[in-house]
């Protein structure tokens, strides 16, 4: 019997079954990992032509294939490449669109390692680079140029949260004739359906929720029809492709990120609602609150939360940070975030030009896992006594 998965169905119905069809291989429910390299021809001109399906291990796999699909699927994209990790999705959409003499909008609270790709690398190849305010919105328009080519997004920011007017800067983007890319890792496509606001490409860092245990690296990068064909060009002059077993790890934790961020969700709701009104805590950078600047705009656009967030602590000094994160025994101190389970790690701004704060404190950031609300909440009191004995 063939699937048939009705075009409406919801999320966690198309997450359970999007991306392969089990009678295409002997009925198996999951897809074969596919190792390779060669992919043999049937006769000298299918081998001349290369007028068949695949053609060697770069170019696809059926185990790409079915990851690819399902993200199409999710993201209303034309089409998504996948690349050894979330860096490597925001290098190669950066090197597609961008030439010697063009001009880069990038926003100032992107994701540290993107900004370092684009100060040295962008910097070096004759990129000219110009960062702007997240919180700009309409105002990005004052900023283009006639050789503006791309405008970089990521919202929320990475650390401070801010969230960015994305239907405002992509209109005023287009008019310039610019493209927008997306990171969209915080929100994944189900909180946030980027293709649907006018996003030209959606970058995500499936090492955090979609591959969800903190095990694998990937990257995917989605496209609308109109960047496709660009985009996946550069994939294949790089050869940046992603190996199988990591493919096939991310399509599994597809299966279950709905759940599993509903999840997220709803604790970090309840952690960060409780966390506001806790002694020692001088803010808490979290778009679902209603206390947060641009929860106005989150709301309008997002249809959830993740489980990341940022706490300011009363007092200053790294001091206070430091004691905090050493009283916590469940939380482990590391970096990335989207797997199973609690992290917290230090926030640094140093390198921002605009959006640096003040906060009133220094600034820890937190991923909210699957554990049990309340041996968290348990956790963090240990945390902030410690803080407020050193603040
Ligand atoms: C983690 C992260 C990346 C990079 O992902 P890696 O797989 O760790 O290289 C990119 N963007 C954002 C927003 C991230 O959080």
């Amino acid at each position: 019997m063939a699937k048939r998965i009705p075009e409406n169905a919801g999320v966690n119905t198309r997450l359970a079954h999007g991306g392969n069809d089990p009678l295409d291989y002997f009925g198996f429910v999951n897809p074969p990992v596919v190792h390779a390299s060669t992919v043999l021809f049937p006769d000298a001109a299918t081998l001349a032509s290369r007028k068949q399906k695949y053609t060697y291990g770069t170019r696809g796999t059926p185990t790409t294939d079915a990851l690819g699909k399902a993200i199409d699927e999710m993201e209303g994209s034309a089409g998504t490449i996948m690349v050894p990790s979330g860096l490597m999705a925001v290098v190669v959409p950066l090197l597609a669109f961008l030439s010697a003499g063009d001009h880069l909008l990038m926003v100032d609270s992107v994701y540290y390692p993107t900004r370092h790709f684009t100060d040295t690398m962008l910097k070096r190849l004759g990129v000219e680079v110009e960062y702007y305010d997240p919180r700009i919105g309409a105002g990005i328009a004052g900023l283009m140029r006639p050789n503006t080519k791309v405008v970089f997004t990521e919202s929320p920011a990475s650390n401070t949260f801010e969230v960015q007017d994305i239907p405002a800067i992509v209109t005023a983007a287009h008019e310039g004739g610019a493209v927008v890319m997306l990171d969209n890792t915080w929100a994944t496509a189900l909180y946030f359906r980027a293709i649907d606001f006018g996003i030209d490409i959606v970058i995500h860092a499936a090492t955090k929720y979609p591959a969800g245990h903190s095990d694998v690296l990937l990257g995917t990068v989605s496209a609308n029809a109109a960047c496709w064909e660009r985009l996946f060009e550069t994939f294949n002059t790089l050869g940046c492709s992603a190996g199988p077993d990591d493919v096939y790890q991310v399509l599994r934790g597809l299966r279950t990120m709905g759940v599993r961020l509903e999840r997220h969700q709803q604790s970090t709701l309840e952690i960060t609602r409780w966390l506001e009104k806790q002694e020692g805590v001088a803010q808490v950078l979290y778009p679902a609150l209603e206390s947060h600047p641009d929860h106005a705009i989150w709301k309008r656009d997002f249809s959830g939360a993740s489980g990341l967030f940022s706490v300011a602590l009363e007092g200053d000094g790294q001091e206070t940070a430091h004691a905090f994160l050493d009283a916590l025994g469940i939380f482990g101190l590391g970096h990335s975030w989207g797997g199973y389970e609690s992290l917290a790690a230090l926030v640094s701004l140093k390198d921002r030009t605009i959006a640096k704060g003040p906060y009133g404190g220094p600034l820890v950031r937190l991923q909210i896992g699957l554990e049990d609300v309340e041996d968290l909440k348990d956790d963090l009191l240990k945390g902030l006594e410690a803080a407020r004995r050193r603040a």
